[in-house]
């Protein structure tokens, strides 16, 4: 080992975390996961520092030292100044991907009125209101999607179709038919349908929670918390909020639908972000087992927008509640921050993210008239439909969208240790903050790095201290860790 040889070497791309005593690489070209130990250590300081290793002849055997070396050369966190790192050819998915999940906007109407709704609020992008669009879906459209649905699922044994809206249980005896359709289809072609829904709660009747429970229909709940919370935005239509009415149905629904966990979504907005409380009033005092938190989509001028010190508060408070599940998962407890449990998932699975979620490619949203949109928040908009359910997937737009969505297209995020998880973020945000579904999310980049930062640390902290809890991420599938909203 020479000082030429050494000096002529450099750092490359890694984000370096510590855990549980023990100090981590992730890397970001391979979504690796690396421990240090202290040779490895040491040579990478050396390295950053641009010195030789030498010195370190005293502290380590030159045996270890180059074994170390070779290795951190091998997983490519220290490269030969000036050699860049051979580029991997960009990749387009197979034609013909398998549909995994399709998402039915069985309406596009609602009850609510939120003031935030990217759907009927300031930044909607959809046509509604002046006809274009039915505000119902047919029983015979839902049909015909059930059958692209199948088509469309290749080899895959089990379709996942979830029923969204406007509020989806407006159009309750389409749902109920398409169920059934789905059932009896699914079963003559040899596979089965996975179902669930998301709704506002407000009109989950009893016989309406019984057919949900009896089909097996996995819920998720938009609320934001507690009614202080969600009587901000999500009101009815005369502005009077929704909380007292939605409670008591949520809480029968909670006590009679036992054969799918029910979760909740929340949207987070500048005016409250108070996750703890939500999260805690959410759980304990309502009994959902699960609850996700997502930022609102809106234009950056609306004044429930959250800007920069409103996404370093939501960290903040983020970090503090994943101390608990951290605590809990320690002691292999159940809690019910779902944001956490996903990225850990991911983080354990080595995900590296070609683009952000499945949209346009494994998941696919239908507007009411059964045009084919990438995903259910551009159900409708015609600059964002890949076909329809009759005519199936236009594969010369979808292969155009694929290519023009590429993380390697997004040369913002090539320098960035988050983009194997991120890749540029939703196109939705992009489409409602740029103008461009294309364009990545630049103005949440520091709240991505700060999550994702935490969310290596407590994956570092579990690995070395529980390792047994990750096992469970080796079975779940990924339809089970998204959540539609
Ligand atoms: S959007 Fe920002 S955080 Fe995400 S990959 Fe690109 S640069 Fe990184
Ligand atoms: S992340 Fe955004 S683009 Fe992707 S499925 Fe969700 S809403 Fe659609």
């Amino acid at each position: 080992m020479t000082a030429t040889a050494t000096t002529a070497l450099e750092l490359r791309e890694f984000h370096r975390f510590t855990a549980a005593g023990t100090e981590f690489l992730y890397l970001a070209p391979s979504a690796a996961i690396f421990a240090l130990d202290e040779c490895a250590s040491a040579i990478l300081a050396r390295v950053g520092d641009g010195g030789g290793l030498e010195e370190l002849g005293a502290h380590f055997p030159v045996a270890e030292l180059e074994e170390t070396l070779a290795e951190l050369i091998r997983v490519r966190a220290i490269g030969v100044r000036g050699v860049p790192e051979e580029k991997v050819a960009r990749q387009l998915p197979p034609e013909n991907f398998p549909l995994t999940t399709m998402v039915l906007n069985v309406t596009n109407q609602c009850n609510l009125s939120c003031t935030y709704c990217y759907e009927y609020g300031e930044d909607k992008i959809v046509d509604t209101e002046n006809g274009r669009k039915p505000k119902f879906m047919s029983a015979e459209t839902a049909r015909e999607s059930v059958d692209f649905m199948l088509r469309e699922s290749g080899e895959n044994r089990v379709a996942h179709l979830t029923f969204f809206g406007g509020e989806t249980l407006m159009n309750l005896p389409v749902l109920k038919s398409t169920i059934e359709y789905a059932r009896q289809r699914a079963a003559e072609v040899g596979k089965e349908v996975d179902f669930s829904l998301t709704t506002n709660a407000t009109l989950l009747r009893p016989d309406v929670i019984e057919f949900l429970a009896e089909n097996r229909v996995g819920v998720t709940i938009s609320i934001d918390g507690p009614k202080e919370v969600q009587d901000q935005f999500r009101v009815f239509h005369n502005g009077a909020g929704s909380y007292e009415i939605v409670a008591p149905k949520i809480a029968e629904l909670l006590r009679r639908h036992r054969t799918r966990p029910i979760g909740a979504r929340v949207t987070l907005t500048s005016h409250d972000l108070d996750v703890r409380k939500i999260f805690q009033h959410l759980t304990e005092e309502i009994g959902f087992r699960e609850v996700g938190f997502a930022p609102v989509t809106s234009a950056p001028n609306r004044q429930y927008s959250i800007a920069d010190e409103g996404f370093d508060r939501m960290l903040a408070q983020f970090r503090s509640l994943a101390e608990d599940f951290l605590a809990a998962a320690l002691e292999n407890r159940h809690h019910g921050f779902s944001n956490v449990k996903d990225t850990l998932e991911e983080i354990h699975k080595g995900v590296s993210k070609p683009y952000p979620c499945g949209a346009g490619l494994g998941l696919m949203g239908v507007s009411t008239d059964g045009d084919v949109a990438l995903c259910h928040r551009f159900a409708g908009s015609d600059s964002h439909k890949l076909g329809t359910v009759r005519s199936g997937i236009d594969r010369l737009v979808q292969i155009g969208f694929l290519e023009k969505h590429h993380i390697d297209h997004k040369t913002d995020c090539s320098q960035c240790w988050a983009r194997p998880l991120c890749a540029g973020g939703c196109y939705h945000e992009a489409h409602t903050h740029y103008g461009e579904s294309a364009h990545p999310n630049l103005h949440y980049c520091e709240w991505i790095r700060g999550w994702t930062d935490t969310c290596l640390k407590i994956y570092g902290e579990i690995a070395v201290r529980n390792p047994g809890y990750l096992e469970q991420f080796d079975e779940r599938t990924e339809h089970e860790t998204s959540q539609v909203n």
